[in-house]
C-alpha cells in the first residue's frame, strides 16, 4: 500500500463524502431539527451537489483540488456549514501544496491548518457541542497513526474511530456555540448534527481508500 496521496485520491474522498451527504441529509435534518433549523442536511447536499459535479474538471494538483474545492463549499453551502467546512477545505489546500503527490505527513500538517481555519471562523472550543468535537480528536489520531508509521488505510481508520467517539460525546455537551446555544440545558442529550456530518468525512476517506 502507498502512502502517498494523490489528488485522484483526493477527488475520490470529496466525492465519497458528496455522496454521504446525500444519503444522511434527512437524518442531519432531523438532527438539526432537535437542537436548531432543520437545514443542516440541505445545507450541505445542496453544497456538495455542486461539488461533486465539478469534480471532474477540477484541477488536478492535491492544493489546487482541494481550494477549488472549498471555494465551491464557500459559494454554495449555507447556513454556519457553509464557512466552517469551506474553510477547513481552503486551508487544506493552502497548506498542502502542489506536489503531485503528499506524503502521510504533510497531509496532516493540512487537516491541522483546516482545522485552526475552522477555529478562526467560528471560536468553538472542545466542549462546545460542533464539529470541532469530532475534527479536532480525529486529526490528533490521524496523526499519531501517521507518526507511528502506520500504513494509509490504518491511519484513516484511526481517524475515523477517534471522528465516531468524538460525534458520540456531544450527545451529553451543552451546546455554547451556533444556534443549538440558544436552547441553553435543552442542547443537551441531543447528537451536534455538525459532529454528525464532519464524522462523515471520515467515513468517506477509509472508503475512499477501497
Ligand atoms: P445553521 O446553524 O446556520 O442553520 P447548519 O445547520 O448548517 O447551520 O450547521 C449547524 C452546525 O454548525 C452545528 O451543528 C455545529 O456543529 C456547527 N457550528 C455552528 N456554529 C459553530 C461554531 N461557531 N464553530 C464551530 N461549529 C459551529
Ligand atoms: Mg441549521
Amino acid at each position: 500500500m502507498s502512502d502517498r496521496i494523490t489528488a485522484e485520491l483526493l477527488a475520490r474522498w470529496v466525492h465519497e463524502f458528496s455522496g454521504l451527504v446525500g444519503v444522511h441529509h434527512d437524518r442531519l435534518n432531523a438532527l438539526d431539527a432537535a437542537i436548531g433549523d432543520a437545514d443542516h442536511g440541505t445545507n450541505l447536499d445542496r453544497g456538495f451537489t455542486v461539488v461533486a459535479a465539478g469534480l471532474p474538471a477540477a484541477p488536478q494538483l492535491p492544493g489546487e483540488l482541494l481550494s477549488h474545492v472549498g471555494q465551491t463549499v464557500v459559494s454554495n453551502v449555507g447556513g454556519a456549514a457553509g464557512p466552517l467546512f469551506g474553510t477547513f477545505f481552503l486551508r487544506l489546500g493552502d497548506a498542502v501544496g502542489n506536489d503531485p503527490d503528499l506524503d502521510a505527513r504533510r497531509f496532516v500538517l493540512g487537516l491541522r491548518a483546516g482545522v485552526a481555519g475552522v477555529v478562526a471562523r467560528g471560536r468553538a472550543e472542545a466542549g462546545d457541542k460542533t464539529l470541532y468535537d469530532v475534527l479536532a480528536p480525529a486529526v490528533d489520531a490521524i496523526d499519531a497513526a501517521a507518526s507511528a508509521q502506520y500504513d494509509l488505510p490504518d491511519v484513516f481508520h484511526a481517524g475515523l474511530l477517534a471522528a465516531s467517539a468524538g460525534r458520540d460525546s456531544t450527545v451529553d455537551m451543552l451546546a455554547r456555540k451556533g444556534r443549538a446555544s440558544y436552547l441553553g440545558e435543552r442542547s443537551v442529550g441531543h447528537l451536534d448534527p455538525g459532529a454528525a456530518s464532519a464524522c462523515l468525512l471520515f467515513t468517506a476517506a477509509t472508503l475512499a481508500l477501497t
